[in-house]
Parts: C-alpha cells; sequence; structure tokens
C-alpha cells in the first residue's frame, strides 16, 4: 500500500430524505479544484450513510439511492473528479446505524437483556442510533453492498474503505443467543454477552477484509469504533492503517488524542489523527473551528507521529463551503510544508506508562479512559518528558522506566516480568494499586501492604528529596492512599511520610468545611524506593486528573529525576509548552515540536483554543547521545540556529514559538 496521505479530508453525507434537489449544485470539476487549492490529498467520500441511503447508481439495491439525489453519479463522479487531481478517495460506508433499515427491518436490530433497542449516543428521537446486530441476516446485506459498491464504482477505482460504527454492544437476540450457546458462553449473562461482542466483532471484520482484499489487495480498510485501544488490539490485524477519531470539542475533550495516540503509535500500523473543522461536533453545519485550535489539533497529530484529517460535511446542494475550505487550506499549507520533518519518524521515548485501559472490566464505559492514564499523561506532557504508552504484552526493554499508574491489577506473570526488566537495568514509577502484590510482600516495590488508609484526606511532608522545591510544610493529598510498610531487612528507603489529620471527617467527628487539618504525627510512608524502583502510597495520577494539584506532578518529577535524571527535553518555558522530540533514522536527524496553544474552557460545553500566544526567548537542552550534531534549523523555514554541544547534549535558544515551532538537528552520518 502507498504511504498514507496526511492531509485528509473525511467528508460526512448523512443526508435526510426530506431535503430535494440533493448534489444538484455538485460541479466535480469545481469539488477537485476546491480540495486541491486547500492542498488536500485525500477525501474519504460517501457511498451509504446513516440515514441508510446510497450516492452511486446501486445496482443490487436501486431502492435505496437517496430518492432526492439530482446527481445519481455523485460518488463516481467525486471519485474520477479527484483521482484525476492525485487526490484519494476512500470511500465510506456505515456499518451499524443505517435509519432505513431501522423503520424496515426492527428484525435486525441488537436488543438488550431487557428486549429494548441498544441505543449507545442517548438523542432524543428522531434519530438513527438503533444499533444494528451484525449477527442477524443484515450482515448478508452488508456483504452483498459492499460488491455492489466493487462492482458499480470498479475495482480500479476504488482506495479503499471506511467502515463506521462497528461498537461493541450486548445483544441479547436470537441470533447471537444461538452462537454464544454454541461457544459455551451463558447468553442470561450480560457480562458475558459484553465479552462476546467484541468475539464477535473481531471475527466480523476479519470476514469483511478478507471480502475485500480477495478482490481488492490493496485497498485500504478501517473500521470505526471512535477510539482505539488495547482492546480492539486483537482485530488491528485486518485494518490496512488507524484512524483515530478525536474531536476534542466533541465528546473526546482534548486529553483523548495525545494519550490515544501515543498508544496507536506502538503498534505499528500507520496513522492519522481525526478532528473536525465544526465549532462542536459531527454535524454541526455552518460552523468552523477557530484556527487556532485546528491548527493545534493538526500540528500536534505531526507531533505524534500521525497524518491528519479534518472532518466536515458536505452541504445537500452538493457544493463545498469557501469558508470551510478557506480555514483548512490554510492549515494545510502548513503541513505539507512540514510533512517531509514528520514521516517514517520514530518517537525518542525513554518512558512507557502501562495502560490501565487493559484491565477495564468487561462492561460499556466512555471511551475507555481511566482518569489515573490521562493523569498521568497530562503529568508527563506538562513535565517535557517524552513518553508512549504499552500494554502488558509488549516489550518493555526498549524505554529506560514504566510508569504503573494507580490501578493495575496485580499477577506474579506481570510482576515477574517487570522484575525481569528491573534485573535488566530497567526503572519503575508506581503509586497506589498498579501491580502491588497484597501478600507478605510487594518485591517490586520493597514495601508490605497494610491497609487502606483510615484517612481520606491525608498530608506529605517535603524534603529535599522528594517535594524538594516546595516548602517544608504539609501539603495536602485529595485522595484516600494505601498505608505501607518497609519490609524488613529489605533494601528499600523511605523518601517521604505521609503525616496524619487530627482525625477523619467521619462519625460525629469534622473540622471546617473540608478535611481535618495536620495533627504533625508523622504516618506510613508516602514514597519508598526500593533499588530502581519508587512507590507512590498515594493515587498521585487519578488524583492529578481531579484536582491538578501542582505539588504532586513536582513530587512526581523529583522522583523521575532520581531514576533517569534529567529529560531528554529539557526548557524553561511554562508548562503549556508540549514537546516531542522524533528521529528520522533515514535523513540523520532528529526533528523536535514545540508546541504552544492554550485551551480554555470558554462556554459551560466546550473546550476550545481561539488566541496564539507566542512564547518568547525560549531555552532549550536536547539530549543527543553519542550522535554529533552538525546543524540546527529551525524547519521548514531552515533558519540557522547556534547552538553547542557539551557531555551528550545539545544547547541552544529560540527567539519566539508561535504557536507550532519545528527544529531539525542533523547528525553526522555514522
Ligand atoms: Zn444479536
Amino acid at each position: 500500500m502507498a504511504a498514507i496521505r496526511y492531509r485528509q479530508v473525511h467528508l460526512d453525507f448523512h443526508t435526510s430524505e426530506f431535503i430535494d434537489r440533493i448534489g444538484a449544485d455538485f460541479d466535480p470539476a469545481e469539488f477537485a479544484q476546491t480540495l486541491a487549492a486547500s492542498d488536500v490529498d485525500s477525501i474519504t467520500c460517501f457511498a451509504r450513510c446513516h440515514h441508510g441511503w446510497l450516492y452511486y447508481p446501486s445496482k443490487t439495491h436501486p431502492e435505496l439511492i437517496h430518492p432526492q439525489l439530482s446527481n445519481r453519479d455523485l460518488l463516481p463522479q467525486q471519485i474520477a473528479a479527484c483521482h484525476a487531481r492525485g487526490i484519494r478517495v476512500p470511500i465510506y460506508t456505515t456499518v451499524q446505524w443505517d435509519g432505513r433499515i431501522m423503520r424496515e427491518h426492527p428484525e435486525w436490530l441488537a436488543i438488550d437483556g431487557n428486549g429494548n433497542y441498544v441505543d449507545t449516543q442517548h438523542v432524543p428521537a428522531p434519530h438513527f442510533y438503533h444499533t444494528i446486530c451484525l449477527n442477524s441476516p443484515y450482515r448478508e446485506f452488508f456483504k452483498t453492498h459492499l460488491q455492489d459498491i466493487i462492482d458499480v464504482i470498479g475495482k480500479d477505482q476504488i482506495d479503499g474503505f471506511f467502515m463506521d460504527i462497528l461498537f461493541q454492544v450486548e445483544c441479547n437476540c436470537p441470533h447471537c443467543r444461538q452462537k454464544m450457546t454454541g461457544l459455551g458462553m451463558d447468553p442470561d449473562q450480560k457480562n458475558q454477552r459484553y465479552r462476546y461482542a467484541a468475539l464477535m466483532l473481531d471475527e466480523f471484520k476479519t470476514e469483511i477484509t478478507a471480502f475485500i482484499h480477495n478482490q481488492l489487495p490493496d485497498a485500504g480498510i478501517f473500521y470505526n469504533s471512535s477510539h482505539v485501544g488495547p482492546k480492539s488490539k486483537a482485530s488491528f490485524k485486518d485494518y490496512s492503517h488507524l484512524e483515530l477519531e478525536s474531536l476534542p470539542s466533541g465528546g473526546w475533550g482534548y486529553d483523548h488524542f495525545p494519550v490515544t495516540s501515543r498508544y496507536a503509535r506502538t503498534l505499528g500500523k500507520e496513522m492519522i489523527g481525526m478532528t473536525g473543522k465544526f465549532h462542536t461536533y459531527w454535524g454541526d453545519f455552518h460552523s468552523l473551528k477557530n484556527q487556532a485550535a485546528l491548527e493545534f489539533e493538526c500540528f500536534q497529530m505531526l507531533a505524534v507521529g500521525a497524518g491528519c484529517s479534518i472532518g466536515d460535511q458536505l452541504h445537500p446542494n452538493g457544493r463545498l463551503s469557501p469558508g470551510a475550505y478557506d480555514l483548512i487550506g490554510k492549515v494545510y499549507a502548513s503541513v505539507k510544508a512540514k510533512e517531509a520533518y514528520c514521516r517514517d519518524a520514530v518517537p525518542v521515548s525513554p518512558i512507557a506508562i502501562l495502560t490501565p485501559e487493559e484491565f477495564y472490566p468487561d462492561e460499556p464505559h466512555n471511551l475507555g479512559l481511566p482518569p489515573s492514564l490521562v493523569g498521568a499523561a497530562r503529568m508527563l506532557q506538562e513535565l517535557s518528558w517524552p513518553f508512549d504508552i504499552i500494554d502488558s504484552q509488549m516489550d518493555f526493554s526498549a524505554y529506560s522506566l514504566l510508569v504503573l499508574p494507580d490501578q493495575i491489577p496485580f499477577s506474579p506473570e506481570l510482576s515477574g516480568k517487570i522484575q525481569a526488566y528491573l534485573d535488566q537495568g530497567g526503572s519503575l514509577l508506581g503509586s497506589y494499586d498498579a501491580c502491588l502484590d497484597k501478600g507478605p510482600a510487594s518485591e517490586l516495590y520493597g514495601v508490605r501492604f497494610l491497609a487502606e488508609s483510615p484517612y481520606y484526606r491525608e498530608f506529605v511532608l517535603p524534603n529535599a528529596v522528594i517535594g524538594k522545591s516546595l516548602h517544608r510544610e504539609e501539603y495536602v493529598m485529595y485522595d484516600r492512599a494505601f498505608d505501607v510498610e518497609q519490609v524488613p531487612g529489605a533494601r528499600s528507603s523511605v523518601l517521604m511520610d505521609k503525616v496524619k489529620p487530627y482525625f477523619d471527617r467521619s462519625g460525629d467527628r469534622f473540622c471546617s468545611h473540608q478535611h481535618a487539618p495536620s495533627s504533625g504525627q508523622t504516618g506510613h510512608p508516602a514514597v519508598i524506593r526500593n533499588g530502581n524502583a519508587i512507590y507512590f502510597a498515594h493515587p498521585v495520577f487519578r488524583l492529578y486528573r481531579k484536582n491538578a494539584p501542582r505539588w504532586c506532578k513536582l513530587m512526581v518529577r523529583d522522583a523521575l529525576e532520581l531514576l533517569l535524571g534529567q529529560s531528554p527535553v529539557s526548557h524553561n518555558g511554562p508548562s503549556t509548552l508540549i514537546t516531542a522530540l522524533n528521529e528520522q533514522p533515514r535523513e540523520s536527524r532528529l526533528v523536535l515540536h514545540l508546541l504552544h496553544y492554550i485551551t480554555e474552557k470558554r462556554s459551560e460545553e466546550i473546550y476550545t483554543i481561539e488566541d496564539v500566544i507566542p512564547l518568547h526567548n525560549l531555552e532549550l537542552r536536547i539530549e543527543v547521545g553519542p550522535r554529533q550534531v552538525r546543524r540546527v534549523q529551525a524547519v521548514p523555514a531552515a533558519t540557522g540556529i547556534s547552538f553547542r554541544q557539551e557531555a551528550g547534549a545539545v544547547y541552544f535558544a529560540i527567539d519566539q514559538v508561535l504557536g507550532h515551532g519545528m527544529v531539525a538537528l542533523d547528525y553526522e552520518r555514522s
């Protein structure tokens, strides 16, 4: 397959049958010209929408062609016009949402344990959100539909398929119950139905990928579930690449993409991020995102090693919005200039966070991002420590340090794998209940678990080792800790103590509005070091996600520096500066990304970015190891930057970062 395109548009076209003249103003040449002028190099266009209508001259289902479609060749003409300009056109079709099937084939819909249709969206009617069951006769309909697209559009015109909406929903329909019984699963148990749904989705994807690849071996294939995480890992073999749908002003927020992408990039697939040009979310007609927000979202994709995709929706009349493509063009002109510094780049990541998402119970949850994972990712990002996110099956040896955030179930296998990693010189920072053996002793951390703390909030006392830049007085910790003690005779050492409050706020005792203050009495250890491992008794990452106490972040920073020394990317800038360091081995260069955009919650419903606030006089230290750096340049402008190299690090200053800056460090080929 050709390298993934970096400047994509995902052109929604869910179009009601109550609107007439669909596609009437579509002009293929104008359509492709608008895209080309905006530097778009791939656009996903619609064969079939969530309303259930087709936008091409179907042979097998002519009755499903949109009844108001003026131009029955809409999709073929979109493809031909774009191909003439070298723009790829993956084909969109819907899988589990279809308004027409909802009305005409209710027997194909998934039903829950109470016999109700499954609706994951909770949008008041009218809508098209009742999930279709893929074990129903719909599966044959879907394959006939795919074959119809292939036959009508023509194999030589098909770049790939984007198949939307593959959701793990517990279906209690007769087809699913029968299949579950055949597998020895109990269809009366909700969690078993949910687990079976994952197996069924994997099996469906394998079947559909084989069906497509049989005829189109080079077609791109992606199945969209609105989240890419460890729970879907088994089926990524059936995807040609990954698309990370994450609209920050939709339900995903600004924390979803940085976390998801740092896991997805370890899976060995090319990937794109997907945001939207909408001010809020899909279907937000006649709205434009602030340019600064769109810049940040796309440039962050480049920084984590992804290409870009911007969601749009075509007006029913078939004409692209000039405003939207002016906006997209401004951002994509910049992406085009930067692309060469981003392709095939390998992230420099000394740290891996082990994701707790892998261990989530088999039940529905919102996008699968545990607060402790988001808290850990935020801390590292704000501290300018580059990191990946991995699962327990992956190789740990590529990393200098593993972070186990708060809640990783203990197992002898995982603990043994981590111990072997430590024995090979790896380091570990774990907290609270992260692979903590609650038996006689935790070998990893050199502590013995005693109990949950009797206090819902305690304090910690900073010292010259942990919390060294803080005042030498108590700081509150906003969540209940574990009480642990050193294993007698172990080589572990206490780095920080907890301090007890006068009493817990419970029973008939309380003081003031919140927790009782410090009694001054030393409690159990708060932070313990055991060789290359440091353990925090508090859930510091969840706690940071909840309240963002800066003192927790600084305590973690001190622990990281004890284990690893300085970050490979250090600077004198603010915590709002996001950094990423990537290497392009073939080009013999390191590429540093500097992102400075500040997200704000200006409204009740969404976060956004309106302005670019420049940063001035930034001083940087970049670890380059044995590489001999010969040139440092701001790119893509190729403006030289004076630098000095000393003891494995390069030092330089940048006058101004305006939103997104990139610096290439070219080194001698060895
Ligand atoms: Zn079913």
